[in-house]
């Protein structure tokens, strides 16, 4: 097949500006006409818009998703020490701040089909320090939460969501209640860096909350520490969104619905094509949540993994490999308790995944053209 005229990307951000640019470029005037670049009210508006899409009490936006991550973890209070479990296979940022707390990360491995931490692991991996449960929504579907939770419930434990891949995602429950990806547990934290679901125009983030105590804390965390200005009760940080992120993302978070849909699209593309392929494994859907394909991520099966790319690179297709090196085996979270083989599905997963083009702006012409091409390398 002949390539496609517009360069193939991981994430198209600027067609799809293209689309919403005047609105878009109509609100960032907006914001430098006011000068109202922190907690101006566009942050405040979007905010509120965000807690009505999500149907949650309080949304607090922050600077980013780690410092969402970080403030989230503050804010209940843990203490160093104390043992947080979190998925071995995620991005780093999850136990980044786990270990930067002075707090102790607990890796556990996940499931081989959906790439959600394994549930059961947790459960093995609780001991009388353990303070909290970090799951990852990875690639953009929920991990178990209504199992998650009974598990926090039994032991006593917060659990933190990042939500960081999911953001719109839904959460079906056992008895057909559903819930937005972030807000069933403790605190959900999301991030708004650019190629995420909802992505600003810069950095950003938000955490999520039902309970009116914890968003207090958190706001206040997230501001010096500070309830009443130059009061501090407690040692924060200074994190927040700016005015003219917020005022993109009110716009976006318009579309967000949209987005899904059209990833979705794209994905359903690709399983067609590579379904009945045994040498690509596409990604399973979690019968507990819908998936909003932050990721499509394929597990190669009997394939030279960097053959593959390179073929693909010189038909301009762009492929990632999201996360080549399991955290257990990262040089800086190195620990005695950990060694290579303790979780092989990570393991396996970081040896085998590659990740596609998946953007809110692919065209069938350019599916065509990458699964014509894939299909190709796969019949050599
Ligand atoms: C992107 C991401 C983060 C961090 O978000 P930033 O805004 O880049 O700080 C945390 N966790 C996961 C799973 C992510 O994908």
């Amino acid at each position: 097949m002949e390539k496609t005229a517009k360069k193939i990307q991981m994430v198209d951000l600027k067609s799809q500006y293209e689309k919403i640019k005047l609105e878009v470029d109509m609100a960032i005037q907006n914001v430098l006409n006011t000068t109202a670049f922190i907690n101006g009210p566009e942050v405040k508006s979007f905010q509120a818009e965000l807690e009505e899409y999500l149907k949650v009490k309080h949304v607090i936006p922050c600077a980013n998703g780690t410092d969402a991550l970080q403030i989230a973890m503050m804010a209940i209070g843990l203490k160093p020490g104390d043992e947080v479990i979190t998925a071995d296979f995620t991005y780093v940022a999850t136990a980044e701040v786990i270990a930067l707390l002075g707090l102790k990360p607990v890796l556990v491995d996940v499931l081989e089909n959906t790439f959600d931490i394994d549930v059961t692991a947790i459960e093995k991996a609780i001991t009388s320090k353990t303070k909290a449960i970090v799951p990852v929504h990875l690639f953009g579907q929920c991990a178990n939460m209504e199992a998650i939770m009974e598990v926090a419930k039994k032991h006593n434990l917060f659990v933190i969501e990042d939500t960081a891949q999911a953001i719109g995602a839904d959460y079906f429950f056992e008895d057909g209640r559903k819930q937005k990806a972030g807000t069933i547990g403790t605190i959900g934290c999301t991030s708004f860096f650019p190629s995420k679901n909802l992505g600003c125009y810069g950095d950003g983030g938000a955490m999520f909350t039902n309970d009116d105590e914890l968003a207090a804390k958190i706001r206040m965390i997230a501001n010096h520490g500070q309830s009443v200005q130059y009061v501090h009760d407690s040692i924060g940080v200074n994190s927040r969104l700016d005015s003219i992120q917020a005022a993109v993302l009110r716009i976006k978070l318009r579309d967000l619905d949209n987005y899904a849909k059209a990833r979705n699209r794209a994905a359903t593309f690709y399983d067609i094509a590579f379904g009945n392929n045994s040498k690509l494994k596409t990604p399973a859907r979690a019968i507990y949540s819908n998936h909003v394909f932050h990721q499509y991520t394929l597990q190669l099966n009997g394939i030279d993994r960097n053959a593959f790319r390179d073929f693909l690179s010189k038909k301009d297709i762009p492929a990632m490999i999201y996360y080549p090196i399991p955290l257990h085996l990262q040089k800086a979270y190195l620990d005695a308790r950990y060694t290579a083989g303790d979780f092989p599905i990570t393991e396996k997963l970081c040896a085998s995944v590659v990740s596609l083009p998946m953007h809110t702006e692919l065209d069938d012409e350019t599916l065509k053209y990458i699964t014509s091409s894939i299909l190709e390398f796969c019949n050599k």
